[in-house]
């Protein structure tokens, strides 16, 4: 009595060998294959697998699955565009400078030659060597010390008028944001030096262009947007195959 009066669940858990059929058909989408890989007999495979593609609990079972899926590969989708979009607009600068610093002379005392202090003292002690008792040389300090190449060339510099000297600077590649480090593509030592690479900025905006399908791109290469609809439009054909099946 009171299990007729029970409304009736619309979906019972899965068996165990139920399970296995479910995850087994998402790979390949035979229900022949899966039930044989679940453990089913090969003899009644066909029958089995036709008949678990019927019951309710397996088709909502497969069918959370397959959405699950196509949310992935939504996901895989915006995942790449943010990536090449930021790649697309990192700045190499962070990686790797060309800049003009200040010359010798930009902040020396009367624009004379600025030394650093180990360089002043060591200039010092050549100086101090060289003399004798009856010297009466004083040490000549020329700018003074205090040379800092990170300043900026002086406009009034009579010796490089602002230019300054040209010099390449290359950051430490550990701290890098994260633009930059998708931007950074290794280091490479080379006879004339180093040489930092870098993955290709316009091939990441061309990536970002077909990913959001500005341009229709050539079949052979990959568009996970354009997979991801596919599986979409193909998930909707068999959904609509199932219902035809069922009402049969
Ligand atoms: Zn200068």
């Amino acid at each position: 009595m009171a299990k007729a009066k029970e409304p009736e669940r619309p979906e019972r858990p899965l068996t165990g060998k139920q399970a296995a059929f479910v995850a087994e058909y998402l790979i390949d989408m035979s229900a022949t294959q899966a039930a044989i890989r679940a453990g089913y007999s090969t003899r009644t495979a066909a029958a089995i697998g036709a008949e678990n593609l019927t019951k309710p609990q397996i088709a909502s079972a497969i069918q959370a699955a397959q959405a699950k899926r196509a949310e992935r590969l939504e996901i895989t989708a915006d995942a790449l565009v943010r990536q090449n979009w930021e790649l697309a607009n990192a700045d190499p600068n962070e990686l790797i400078q060309f800049r003009r610093v200040c010359c010798r002379h930009c902040y020396g005392i009367n624009f004379e030659y600025q030394f650093t202090h180990a360089e002043m003292t060591r200039a010092f002690r050549i100086w101090e060597a060289k003399q004798t008792k009856n010297s009466k040389e004083v040490f000549d300090r020329q700018g003074g010390e205090g040379f800092d190449r990170r300043k900026p060339p002086r406009d009034d510099c009579p010796e490089c008028n602002g230019m300054g000297d040209g010099e390449v600077f290359l950051h430490d590649t550990r701290n890098l944001s994260p633009a930059a480090r998708l931007l950074y593509a290794g280091v490479k030592q080379t006879k004339d030096g180093i040489e930092i690479k870098m993955h290709s900025q316009q091939d990441a905006r061309s990536e970002v262009a077909k990913l959001l399908g500005f341009y229709k791109e050539k079949e052979s290469s990959v568009d996970p947007a354009e997979v991801a609809r596919q599986v979409r439009e193909e998930m909707r054909k068999m959904d609509e195959a199932d219902g035809l099946d069922q009402a049969a």
